[in-house]
């Protein structure tokens, strides 16, 4: 019997030729194995029926560990004795489906970081040593089949001790892509601030000694560069924050191994098993009592975001220093992406640091570290980057249509939905220079290679001056297909359906900012959504001004005199306070004036009220990052308590945020600023969850969701979904898409086909 089968999922670059091999030949097959253009692997097998069988059989229960499989098409054919064995064929460029991948990166394996630390091993001391078990893929990938000449490993020609091991079918490295070793593969070196070479015997142990005397370096890692620096003394964090022009927001670290983590943070079972899984993310973790690192690293929050070393080079830079930790931030200019040429790491980064560490290998894709937080058993996406994309998140329902979805504008992603996948790039940021909307153009172009998709429809936000909105409509029209446009919450909310697999929902969407419908500014928003991609607004937070429109995003205090100014008399206060304003007691005039005047913009975003607590509360002042002022006002919060116990005051499903900022506003100086935190926090979820249960109930709606960047709130998460689920009804929130922004682009994809299939 002769088979023909072929293979789609993640089945290249993660040795599945190598398996294929060695199954056929446990099973006595004769035939070939081959990897295609289009990212499928396939295989003609030939031999008894039942040995046959066995193998297919094997094929899905013995796969390698990191492969993926969504689909085997088999054809079974008359047997033609015409193979005399079994082979690895020369990969064809045959393109004829859509939709399997390529993995992402995997941090180094246990067998090749015994090999690095092997004195009698070929690789001992190789910052670079890899497997087909592990090693950079996503970010070295230029085009498909998964072949090294498609790679950015085609510069180094393997020497001939890599070549037999690549070459050996018995060898953990047969049809290794990455392999390579000191005499061939890439090299590191340590420069100076101009990029001139800084000769070291070990540049990359070097490198360690300078960071923990103080130094800051860019590093050259698998998907950009990263700034790093020490952890335990302050003087180069504070060095670091003002060349970095970031005052207050918190660098992730990368710690030497799990035992230091626990010195300085709260580490649970699932944390550690995130830390140490094969992704390696930066996972966010409570700071412990006995917290001895900078406290300039994340000023002013509870937690703190670590990993763990993932490639050897990594673990080489612990090796002869003291240091428990370095920072190890993404290096981007501001509002750029992350940088990843040598040169163009010197042109933009030299004024900010004092080495580089560079190594000889080029990035075909960027990709900054991911970011994950667990909540009790759950773990949320901050950031789905390293280590995740591209693997598609699978739908429960699959989409008639292929959409390319751009995404918002902050923290943007874009999406490639095709059938039951969605395929989410690695993170972009912030799209609001060119820069960046080159990247996010670029890795959306690569997206559409890699799975072969060409789309039926692009969408994006509602926004009229969105870059992306731009980006979307001339791509539409170049492509000839329709522009579906998306409301911001709404993108939130058929993330949340889609991912669950559900037809209806009542969404809870809370965030700093998304245009609403008739331009209105949104962000504290309870939806109907349906699965014809149909929405309703159906309750929201009461509208506030925001007292010199941006500014008072800005400035949290401009928020809280708006607010406030509705019920009672700001004026002495807000003077009391003019230090805080960077114009002083002039600016406070110009509030007083704007508010007497009254046309100001509103906005029902829940961010804005969570800022504005927080600086009646004297926690935070300015926002200097995306969501600062919340965040410190969840670091009081967490050892707070329920000192008011207030309902709150809910009126037409508009949910009363003055009485809110009144009532902390009248106690702040008889009670603890935590509790009052607490009780905020606590209050906008009830209210909210309030206004959701009753639509769920009066609709017949049995599921509540909760969406956006306030869900990244443990305290505000946990009273929604107690208020649920005392009411009988499903509480969902976002497992395998960020709640954030990141998680839009996906929404917007779903959103769209279900429109165009109506
Ligand atoms: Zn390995
Ligand atoms: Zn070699
Ligand atoms: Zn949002």
């Amino acid at each position: 019997m002769r088979a023909e089968i072929k293979v789609s999922g993640i089945v290249q670059a993660v040795g599945f030729r190598p398996f294929v091999y060695r199954t056929a030949m446990e099973n006595g097959l004769t035939g070939y194995v081959r990897n295609r253009g289009d990212a499928f692997v396939e295989i003609m097998i030939e031999g008894k029926d039942e040995n046959v069988k066995a193998f297919l059989r094997d094929l899905r229960r013995k796969k390698p560990p990191l492969a993926r499989i969504h689909d085997v098409k088999t054809k079974f054919l008359e047997g033609k004795n015409e193979f005399d064995g079994f082979s690895i064929l020369k990969s064809s460029a045959n393109v004829e489906f859509s939709g399997s991948v390529i993995p992402p990166d995997v941090s180094i394996c246990e067998a090749c970081l015994r090999e690095l630390r092997n004195q009698e091993d070929k690789r001992h001391d190789y910052f670079f040593i890899t497997c087909t078990d592990c090693g950079p893929r996503y970010t070295i990938i230029e085009d498909l089949p998964y072949d090294r000449s498609n790679t950015t490993m085609k510069q180094f020609r393997m020497c001939p001790f890599c070549q037999r091991e690549y070459a050996d079918p018995a060898n953990r490295r047969f049809h290794a892509q990455t392999v390579a070793c000191s005499v061939c593969g890439p090299k590191a070196s340590l420069a100076d601030r101009e990029g001139r070479v800084v000769t070291s015997k070990d540049p990359i142990r070097e490198a360690g000694r300078l960071l923990e005397e103080g130094n800051v370096l860019a590093i050259k890692g698998y998907g950009g560069f990263h700034v790093a620096t020490a952890t335990t003394k302050d003087e180069p964090v504070v060095r670091l924050r003002a060349v970095k022009h970031r005052s207050q927001k918190p660098f992730a670290i990368m710690a030497r191994d799990l035992e230091t983590v626990k010195r300085f943070a709260q580490v649970s079972r699932k944390e550690a098993a995130l830390l140490t899984s094969y992704v390696k993310p930066i996972v966010l973790l409570k700071k412990s009592s006995g917290y001895y690192l900078s406290d300039l690293i994340a000023p002013g929050l509870h937690n703190v975001g670590v990993m763990l070393p993932y490639t050897g080079l990594h673990y080489m830079l612990f090796d002869s220093v003291r240091e428990p930790a370095f920072v190890m931030t993404s290096a981007n200019p501001p509002n750029e992406p992350i940088v990843t040429d040598n040169d163009e790491a010197v042109r933009k980064l030299g004024s900010v640091v004092d080495y580089f560490l560079f190594h000889d290998r080029l990035i075909a894709q960027r990709c900054d570290d991911s970011i994950v937080r667990v909540h009790g058993k759950d773990v949320s996406f901050i950031r789905r980057s390293r280590g995740y994309a591209p693997e598609p998140i699978r739908l429960k329902k699959a989409a008639g249509k292929c959409v390319l979805a751009l995404g918002g504008e902050l923290n943007s992603t874009s999406c490639v939905l095709l059938e039951d996948k969605a395929f989410i790039s690695q993170h972009v940021g912030d799209v609001e220079n060119l820069e960046t909307l080159r990247f996010l153009k670029s890795a959306s172009e690569h997206l559409l290679r890699l799975t072969n998709c060409k789309p039926d429809v692009i969408a994006c936000d509602l926004h009229p001056k969105f870059t992306t909105t731009r980006l979307a409509k001339d791509w539409s029209d170049e492509l000839g297909v329709p522009l579906v446009q998306v409301q911001h919450h709404h993108a939130h909310g058929a993330a949340l359906m889609a991912e669950h697999g559900l037809d209806e929902i009542i969404a809870i969407v809370c965030d700093g900012y998304g245009y609403g419908l008739n331009g209105e500014a949104w962000g504290g928003e309870v939806l109907y959504c349906n699965g014809q991609g149909e929405f309703r607004r159906v309750g929201h937070l009461e509208p506030q001004p925001m007292v010199g429109g941006d500014l008072a995003t800005r400035y949290p205090l401009r928020m809280a005199a708006g607010i406030l100014s509705k019920a009672t008399s700001i004026e002495e206060w807000l003077r009391s306070n003019s230090i805080h304003l960077p114009r002083g007691e002039q600016e406070v005039d110009v509030i007083l004036q704007q508010l007497k005047k009254g046309s100001v913009p509103l906005t029902s975003s829940c961010g804005r009220v969570l800022d504005a607590v927080s600086a009646v509360l004297g926690i935070c002042y300015e926002r200097t990052y995306e969501g600062e002022p919340a965040m410190k006002l969840e670091a009081a919060a967490a050892i707070g308590k329920n000192v008011l116990k207030h309902q709150p005051t809910v009126k037409g499903n508009v949910v009363n945020t003055t009485k809110l900022v009144h009532r902390i506003f009248k106690r702040r100086n008889t009670d603890a600023a935590s509790d009052l935190a607490f009780c905020a926090q606590q209050y906008l979820a009830e209210g909210l969850a309030q206004v959701a249960v009753g639509e769920a109930k009066r609709l017949g709606v049995d599921v509540v969701g909760f969406s956006g960047g306030v869900a990244y709130n443990e305290g505000i998460t946990c009273g929604m979904r107690r208020f649920v689920e005392e009411n009988k009804l499903h509480f969902v929130m976002h497992k395998s898409i960020p709640a954030g922004d990141g998680g839009v682009s996906f929404g917007q994809s779903v959103a769209a086909a279900w429109q165009m299939m109506r």
